[in-house]
C-alpha cells in the first residue's frame, strides 16, 4: 500500500497488517504500548506487541451482575466493549509509592516517587473512556492540588481511540453525551473497525499533530465516501442498540430527595463492597498509608485507591459520618450525577455501565434514578 500524507482531521484506511505497523511504530517511538487483552475470562488493558495479542474473535456479554467473554465475529479485533479495568489503572494506579525515606548516618535520605516510566500509548480507548479521561484531567489538573504523577503520565500519553460498533448490555453513553459511542475528541488517532461483504478494514482518523505524524508512517490508503458512511453507520447502530438511559432529571432529582425511602430499599440490596467505585473510570478517591520496616530504618508513604463505600472513608474525629449503607450509596450516586456538576462542571458519569455489570447484586444506577423519578411522578 501507499504511504499516507496525513494531517489532523485526515482519514485513511488500514488493514490488519497496517494496524500491526501502528503498534510497532508506537513501540519504536519509545511508548509502552497498552491495549485490550483477554485475561482470566475478561478484557483488561496490558502490554501488546501485535494485533494477535488483542481479544481476536471475542465479544462480551454484559448484564447487571453478569460478564462473560464469548465467541464473536471471527477475526474481529474490537468486538468486545470493555471489561472491569479502566485506563485509570495506568494513569492513576491503584497503589503508588509517593516517597521513601532511608536512614543515612544521622539523617534520612528521601527518594521521591517521581515517575520515570516510559510514555504510554493507550490503544483501544472507547468514547466513554475518552470522556472519563477528560473528567479526570479536570480533577487532577486543578492548580493548587494538582496530581503530578497523573499529569506526567497523561501529558506524555498517545491515545488511539476505537469507536464502538456494538453496545454492551449495560451501556447508556448515548443518554449521557450527544455523540454517544462516537469518539469526538481527545485522541491522537481514532479507529473504526468495519467488517462487511467479506472485507475487513479500519477507518483511521487523526485528532492531533502527533497522530498525523504517526499515521504518515503507516501503509494507509485514501478513503472512499462509501467507506466513511459505512464506518459512521456502524457506530450509529451501536448508539441505537443501547438498552438503557439515564433520566435527564437526575441532577436536580437526587439533590432534592436526600430523605427518599429508596435509599433504604437500595441499602437492603447493596453489599457496600465498593466494586462500583473501583470499576468506575471517573472515581478518583484515594487514601494514604505510611509504613516502616521493623528496624525503623526505612519509611514509605503509599497512596491507595479508596471508596466512599468503605465505612472508614468518612471517618473524622469521633467516628464515621456515613454509618448506614443507605447514606453511602446516596453519597456516591448524588456526587456522581448531581453535585459533581458544581465541583467539576460536568456529570461524573459517562454511561459506561461498568458499575452495573460489576455490581455483584446487579444494582443499576439508571434504575435507581428512575425509581425516584417515578415515585415523584406518582406524587
Ligand atoms: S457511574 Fe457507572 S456508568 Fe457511570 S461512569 Fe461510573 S461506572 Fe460508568
Ligand atoms: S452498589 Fe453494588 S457494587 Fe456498589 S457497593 Fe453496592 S453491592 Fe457493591
Amino acid at each position: 500500500m501507499e504511504q499516507s500524507e496525513a494531517k489532523p482531521g485526515a482519514a485513511v484506511i488500514l488493514d490488519r497488517e497496517g494496524l500491526d505497523r501502528l503498534l510497532e511504530t508506537l513501540a519504536a517511538e519509545g511508548f509502552r504500548v497498552l491495549g485490550p487483552v483477554a485475561r482470566d475470562g475478561a478484557v483488561t488493558y496490558a502490554p501488546v506487541r501485535s494485533t494477535a495479542d488483542l481479544p481476536v474473535g471475542l465479544r462480551d456479554r454484559q448484564e447487571g451482575g453478569v460478564y462473560r467473554l464469548e465467541s464473536g465475529r471471527p477475526e474481529a479485533l474490537f468486538d468486545y466493549v470493555h471489561g472491569p479495568h479502566t485506563w485509570k489503572h495506568h494513569l492513576f494506579p491503584p497503589e503508588q509509592r509517593l516517597w521513601r525515606a532511608e536512614r543515612d548516618g544521622r539523617g534520612f535520605r528521601i527518594e521521591s516517587g517521581a515517575d520515570d516510566e516510559p510514555p504510554l500509548a493507550l490503544v483501544g480507548v472507547r468514547a466513554c473512556e475518552l470522556r472519563a479521561m477528560a473528567i479526570q484531567d479536570r480533577v487532577f489538573d486543578n492548580g493548587q492540588f494538582a496530581e503530578p504523577g497523573y499529569l506526567g503520565r497523561r501529558g506524555k500519553s498517545f491515545v488511539v481511540a476505537v469507536n464502538c460498533t456494538r453496545a454492551g448490555g449495560t451501556c447508556f453513553c448515548s443518554s449521557m453525551h450527544a455523540d454517544g459511542p462516537h469518539a469526538s475528541g481527545g485522541y491522537d488517532l481514532a479507529l473504526t473497525e468495519v467488517m462487511e461483504a467479506g472485507a475487513h478494514w479500519f477507518l483511521v482518523e487523526t485528532g492531533s499533530e502527533s497522530g498525523a505524524r504517526v499515521l504518515e508512517r503507516l501503509p494507509g490508503r485514501a478513503t472512499a465516501p462509501a467507506e466513511r458512511s459505512a464506518a459512521f453507520d456502524a457506530v450509529e447502530q451501536a448508539a441505537a442498540a443501547m438498552g438503557r438511559e439515564m433520566p435527564p432529571e437526575a441532577v436536580d432529582l437526587l439533590r432534592c430527595n436526600v430523605e427518599h425511602p429508596r435509599w433504604d430499599d437500595v441499602a437492603g440490596r447493596c453489599l457496600s463492597c465498593g466494586n462500583c467505585t473501583l470499576v468506575c473510570p471517573t472515581c478518583f478517591c484515594s487514601t494514604v498509608e505510611d509504613v516502616t520496616d521493623l528496624a525503623g530504618d526505612v519509611a514509605e508513604r503509599w497512596r491507595r485507591w479508596d471508596s466512599c463505600f468503605n465505612l472508614e472513608f468518612s471517618y473524622i474525629h469521633g467516628g464515621s459520618v456515613r454509618r448506614q449503607v443507605s447514606a453511602r450509596y446516596r453519597q456516591w450516586i448524588t456526587h456522581k450525577l448531581s453535585t459533581w456538576w458544581e465541583q467539576f462542571g460536568s456529570s461524573g458519569c459517562v454511561g459506561c455501565g461498568r458499575c452495573i455489570t460489576w455490581c455483584p447484586v446487579g444494582i443499576d444506577i439508571t434504575a435507581e434514578v428512575r425509581a425516584i423519578r417515578d415515585s415523584e411522578e406518582r406524587g
